[in-house]
């Protein structure tokens, strides 16, 4: 039997460099609460992605609820049901109540055109995500904000490096928010971060992710607990020398899969999109059960046979699960495109370490 081709593998730290660091943690005997790594990851991330702004977070779930509860959300918010579960579980531990719109089938990400419709006087926010990495129209979200002032705080867990025109997608919007969970192009094992665009926001976000303490016996809100520690500072650090290794690792795996894949019919996937630095964080192919001959599930698990396993992201739509079927909003009708894409749906196999002969095995499942 073939050994397994998972759909992802961690990017890791040289074990000697980290055990270095850590030493040096160990002696300071500083091992959380804004020390030295914490401070160091923060700037080398702004420079990185070209933000002003940034504060670290444990996941990268704590920031979508830090953002809503820093800019005083309420209400209702608009937001997409093709996304990981964290981005509207966020709104509901803020006693929001989440309005889906449904996507584009270009991008997978929200459909502008249909924001509109969805707006009531209850509406206080839009938030998008962008998906697999893929940007979304920024500036058709942004002037319908305008227009109803609406705050717009963009999940970005997935664009991590992603750039449009050479400026970064996180200046967008008011705020976003980044994962840096083992599975993401950029890990710190578990992590995440807020970004925002001016110094006295950011002071806020630190205070809510510090129990709402500004200063020794002041507390401002009812924060929560949500710090990076020094540790996993200091991984990420190490991680951030790599990282534009591993992109490229991963760009020339979505090269190879894209010329493979041309060829078959009722197969698709999306293509890079021109001004824009991709991070190839994930590989999605769509499947046409018709013309391809068989539904996605009947490839997906014929891979798994072969010991191939990708991912079925994102399926079931968020609009599906328990907690939000019953909101008007979720009803398929209203959900059209994203209700098909999530049936058509398997995210390949995608990470820096992919060998030739894995990338070619891929391949021939989806072939024969
Ligand atoms: C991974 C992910 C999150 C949650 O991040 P964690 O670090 O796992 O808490 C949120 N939104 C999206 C779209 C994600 O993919």
């Amino acid at each position: 039997m073939n050994e397994q081709i998972k759909v992802t593998s961690p990017l890791l730290p040289d074990l000697n460099d980290f055990n270095e660091i850590l030493k040096d943690i160990w002696d300071s005997k500083w091992i959380t609460n804004n020390g030295k790594y914490h401070q160091m990851l923060e700037n080398a991330l702004c420079e990185y992605l070209k933000v002003p702004y940034i504060s670290l977070f444990t996941n990268g779930t704590l920031p979508l609820i830090t953002a809503l509860q820093a800019l005083r959300i309420n209400g209702e918010v608009i937001t997409t049901p093709y996304s990981f579960v964290a981005t509207t579980h966020s709104l509901w531990w803020n006693g929001i109540r989440p309005v889906f719109v449904d996507i584009e089938p270009q991008t997978c990400n929200i459909d502008p055109n249909k924001i509109e419709a969805a707006i009531t006087p209850r509406t206080t926010a839009i938030m998008p995500v962008h998906c697999y990495g893929y940007p979304c129209d920024t500036k058709g979200i942004q002037e319908i904000a305008d227009k109803y002032g609406l705050k717009v705080i963009y999940d970005a867990a997935h664009a991590f490096g992603v750039e449009k025109e050479g400026q970064s997608i996180l200046l967008d919007g008011d705020m976003s928010t980044l994962s840096f969970h083992a599975t993401k192009v950029f890990n710190t094992v578990e992590g995440g971060a807020l970004i925002c665009h001016d110094l006295e926001t950011k002071k806020r976000i630190d205070y809510l992710k510090n129990f709402g303490f500004a200063g020794e016996t002041e507390v401002i809100a009812p924060g929560i607990n949500s710090k990076m520690d020094e540790v996993r500072s200091a991984y990420g650090l190490l991680n951030l020398k790599q990282i534009d290794n591993a992109i490229l690792a991963r760009q020339i795996v979505a090269k190879q899969y894209r010329e493979a894949l041309s060829e078959i019919k009722g197969i698709s996937y999306l293509d890079d999109i021109i001004g824009v630095r991709s991070n190839y964080s994930y590989f999605p192919i769509f499947i046409d059960a018709e013309q391809y001959g068989m539904t996605r599930d009947e490839l997906y698990f014929k891979m798994q046979e072969k010991n191939v396993f990708g991912r079925r992201y994102f399926y079931p739509l968020i609009s599906t699960f328990s907690t939000y079927r019953g909101l008007k909003s979720a009803s398929s009708d209203n959900l059209l495109i994203a209700n098909r894409i999530s049936k058509e749906v398997i995210c390949l196999p995608m990470h820096h370490q992919l060998s030739n002969e894995d990338i070619k095995r891929v391949i021939d499942c989806i072939k024969k």
